[in-house]
């Protein structure tokens, strides 16, 4: 069928990767580039000879536009796949845009230095105006809407499990199951145990800028925005047990409530031990979660960046990882006039991932959905000329592609609801 650029190595893109081989009669070729190309190479020759998809590597900055164009005009192939980090995501799409490539990725526009003026500036009008302090939003990759509709290119913003699986679920349940949706609890649940004392199941940076940050949910027409963590449930999950788990701001929220006509609330919780909490908010205190650099010894060092080098690489938890992930939608709304519940999810066992591609569940429920959208744009499937989030295409493909690739879901009828 044709030929993918993987742009990034790390965790997840080791699952993209080894699920696009499995894929091979659309995955023909792929190219894996990279910072640090050596990461792509050890992949490759351990992929090499057991799948018919023809892989080559290459190093690339993704913060660079022209060298992005360059290997992208150099390999032509039919997607680029953003795999790297939520910094990249503005100077993907403009090489992808300048090369006439459709754009995929697993997360939303986040900046690497968040005290640039320029940026800081936007920041904090929108900050006043949609009412939420994420420094993650869809603004940003939204405002490429007309360039990629004009260009007759599609980009596919979000195409992990959440962002990703979950608006999958909210659009099949909303073609499906409910003629209106009233409320969306958004339930991530990690019940994997890696033996350390404190570590992050993807990237630290990302997930630890996004833990500490206020929580927020979308209620009848407005953001509410709470204190980090202020916000405890207890839950049940399905082949997990009990959970403490946690209102937090989540990006899906912010195109799910444009997209889900007449939704009064969505919210968005996430599980966390105790022991993790206790951990996150002393290295708080002392500074080591901060982006601001410091002057240390005559080096500028970004605190954050410099606990990312002591923690473990999330990419090595995966022989270590034992236990479940439960990740689902609950909703609640109205069919044939009469109230009606309905919980989708899927379950996926941290062991098993790890025996089949080598990579903890967290890495493997994202890595596999970001293989099956790329899958949906190169077989025409969901080719739209434009910007999108999951939930705006047809989600019956996406969701057959799921059950097919190692992510089957399970519908519940009657779900305990979180009050
Ligand atoms: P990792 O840190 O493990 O991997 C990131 C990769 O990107 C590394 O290989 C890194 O290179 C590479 N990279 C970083 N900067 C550049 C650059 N300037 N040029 C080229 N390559 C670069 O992250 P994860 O695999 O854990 O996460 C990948 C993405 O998935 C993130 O955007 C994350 O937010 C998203 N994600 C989405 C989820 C979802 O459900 N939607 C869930 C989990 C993650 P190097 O090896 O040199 O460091």
């Amino acid at each position: 069928m044709g030929k993918a650029l993987i742009i990034g190595c790390g965790g997840v893109a080791s699952v993209v990767i080894h699920k696009c081989c499995q894929n091979s009669s659309v995955f023909e070729e792929i190219m894996i580039a990279s910072r640090t190309k050596s990461k792509c190479d050890a992949i490759k020759e351990k992929l090499d000879g057991t799948t018919p998809t023809k892989i080559r590597t290459a190093k690339v900055d993704a913060d660079n536009v022209d060298e992005l164009v360059a290997l992208i005009d150099e390999y032509k192939p039919d997607i680029v796949m953003n795999i790297a980090l939520p910094y990249q995501d503005l100077t993907i799409m403009d090489a992808c845009l300048k090369c006439g490539v459709n754009y995929m990725d697993t997360a939303n526009y986040e900046p690497e230095d968040t005290d640039d003026p320029a940026w800081r500036a936007i920041y904090e009008k929108r900050c006043k105006e949609a009412g939420f302090t994420a420094y993650f939003d869809y603004s940003w990759q939204w405002a490429y809407k007309e360039k990629f509709e004009k260009a007759g290119l599609t980009a596919l913003l979000g195409s992990g499990f959440d962002p990703g699986v979950t608006q999958a679920y909210c659009a099949y349940a909303q073609k499906h199951l409910f003629d209106q949706i009233d409320t969306i609890d958004i339930l991530d649940c990690n019940g994997g145990d890696h033996g350390y004392p404190f570590a992050t199941n993807f990237n630290p940076e990302i997930n630890l800028r996004e833990v500490s940050a206020p929580g927020s949910y979308w209620e009848n027409g407005h953001w509410v925005e709470i204190p980090a963590m202020s916000i405890k449930r207890e839950y049940d999950f399905d082949e997990v047990g009990h959970k403490d788990m946690y209102l937090l701001h989540h990006e899906e929220i912010e195109s799910l409530a444009k997209n889900i006509p007449g939704v009064k609330r969505i919210r968005f919780f996430m599980t966390f031990g105790q022991s993790y909490l206790t951990h996150m908010k002393c290295l708080e205190n002392v500074g080591m979660l901060s982006t601001t650099p410091i002057e240390f010894e005559g080096h500028q060092i970004v605190p954050i960046q410099f606990l990312k080098a002591l923690l473990p690489d999330p990419a090595t938890l995966g022989p270590r990882t034992k236990g479940k992930t439960n990740i689902g939608c609950i909703f609640t709304g109205k069919k044939d006039g009469k109230e009606k519940t309905a919980y989708i999810y899927n379950v996926c066992d941290h062991e098993a991932c790890y025996r089949e591609v080598g990579s903890q569940a967290i890495s493997y429920t994202t890595g596999v959905p970001a293989m099956i959208g790329a899958m949906m744009l190169m077989t025409g499937k969901w080719n739209k000329p434009g910007v999108y989030t999951v939930e705006e295409f047809d989600p019956d493909p996406y969701m057959e592609a799921l059950n097919k690739w190692g992510l089957p879901w399970q519908i519940n009828d009657n779900p305990v609801l979180v009050d």
